[in-house]
């Protein structure tokens, strides 16, 4: 069912949006819409706000999606770019129409041709307005930069608090609450105004505190095993395994099987009756732990992950913030691990030179591969690694006080310390090492007869 609606939204982005995909905090935020849940988004300028309503408006089949917004030149600046592309069918009812526009925007609405309704706070208070709109039955309620209802925000507007009562005038339909800064205060405050002490919070920003985030370096794979062992029966709650090669994921699920735990297996090459039966065994919770290639975790949010293992580097610091992500969406304390073997880089080599993608963007997966290496050799703070990485700057951070390196700040020499300064020892000596090492990968994979399932499951 999760697929499905899964497989509908990514048509309708292709299609209708012409997005390949959707940022992992606005999926979260749509997500939450589409289970129908009151949501209130906290969500960095530039993040992609008004796709987290522009989709579910699409997908929804009952009722008017009306958007409150506080600006009339934003309104209607949203309201043409939806006409423009054919996304929406909008009307904006505010009060620089003249009287004859007006009343199309009003008739238009009252025989429910529009789809999306942008109107202004005082607008919505008003009563014949209420009416028009109750007629044509409200299915969504948008609150544009939401924190204007709160007397501790700074910027504070009466006429938003009167949309508390028009929620019940119009029969308490659904409310997304969009906001780019919310203090605690304010999110009480955004709660106790519109009467819904159970919304929904989806903070989109990357710094997410309840993620504990540290690297373990292993020196070969029976010693990367035994920890990764050591690890599940030390970590209690359901939990993620993450593997790069679908031999990988195979053999960790055997052995932590044999040792005991209760798991189950994820990849591309399975079955689809297989793949569908084992995701079912872990999102109802008869097994506690599952393994997996990357072909695991689109549209699956199982909330109460509490901790992703990684058995092999990923290519990039995205993957590796996306798939360590899927902890700890609850919000409660989760912890992120990678399991980190040197020689493991030489696969991502490998799959780079195998992707003979176009020589710039070749050289820019390079690099992102370089910057994951750089994370999990680095004596930093791995939260503010990532936050350099994805430039979201928390104001006032410098560290996380809980990831390993926060812990126990590693003891480095100045020699050291220049050569991480420098990232990856210098993208010159991989150049030069990648070609050879590319080639060890290949000439191994081949003899041990897997090199199709490495290059079959990174095309699931
Ligand atoms: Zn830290």
């Amino acid at each position: 069912m999760a697929i499905s609606q899964h497989q509908r939204i990514e048509r309708l982005l292709r299609a209708v949006f012409g997005i390949d995909a959707l940022r992992d905090g606005q999926r979260r935020v749509i997500d939450a819409v589409l289970a129908g849940r009151d949501t209130l988004a906290v969500m960095p300028t530039g993040s992609g706000k008004s796709l987290c309503y522009q989709l579910p408006a699409r997908l929804m089949k009952k009722g008017l999606t009306v958007v409150v917004s506080p600006l009339i030149a934003l309104m209607k600046d949203q309201a043409e770019k939806l006409e423009e592309a054919g996304i929406a069918s909008a009307a904006q009812v505010n009060s620089s129409l003249s009287r004859s526009d007006e009343l199309d925007a009003l008739q238009a609405i009252e025989n429910a041709g529009k789809n999306i309704v942008f109107c202004t706070p005082e607008r919505l208070a008003m009563p014949e307005f209420r009416e028009l709109l109750q007629q044509a039955g409200v299915g969504l309620l948008v609150i544009d930069e939401a924190h204007c209802i709160s007397q501790w925000g700074h910027d504070f507007r009466p006429a938003y608090l009167e949309i508390g009562a028009a929620l019940a005038a119009l029969g308490q339909p659904q409310v997304l609450a969009l906001t780019a800064t919310a203090t605690d205060d304010v999110i009480a405050d955004i709660r106790t105004q519109l009467a819904r002490p159970g919304m929904r919070v989806v903070n989109t920003g990357v710094y997410r505190p309840n993620l504990q985030y540290r690297v373990r370096q292993v020196t070969n794979p029976d010693e990367k095993l035994a920890a990764l062992l050591e690890l599940v029966h030390a970590t209690p709650g359901v939990g993620i395994v993450y593997a790069a090669t679908v031999k990988a994921a195979k053999e960790a699920c055997e052995m932590l099987r044999e040792a005991g735990e209760s798991v189950t297996l994820y990849h591309g090459r399975l079955k689809a009756a297989e793949r569908s039966g084992n995701q079912e065994l872990f999102m109802n919770g008869e097994r506690r732990v599952m393994v997996a290639t990357n072909a695991f975790g689109m549209g699956i949010d199982k909330s109460d992950t509490r901790f992703v293992i990684h058995l092999q580097v990923p290519g990039s610091l995205e993957s590796y913030y996306q798939e360590s992500g899927r902890a700890g969406r609850d919000g409660e304390d989760a912890e992120c691990t990678l399991l980190y073997f040197h020689d493991d880089t030489r696969l991502q080599k490998f799959f780079l030179m195998k992707s003979k993608a176009p020589d710039a963007r070749h050289e820019l997966d390079r690099e992102k591969l370089e910057r994951m290496i750089g994370y999990a050799q680095s004596g930093f703070c791995r939260w503010k690694l990532l936050l350099d990485y994805f430039d979201d700057a928390v104001p006032g951070f410098e560290r996380c006080c809980r990831c390993d390196n926060c812990l126990s700040p590693p003891v480095i020499s100045g020699e050291q310390f220049e050569q991480q300064q420098l990232g990856d020892l210098g993208l010159a000596e991989v150049v030069v090492g990648d070609q050879y090492q590319a080639g060890v990968a290949v000439g191994q994979a081949r003899s041990e007869g897997h090199a199709l399932e490495v290059v079959d499951d990174r095309q699931v």
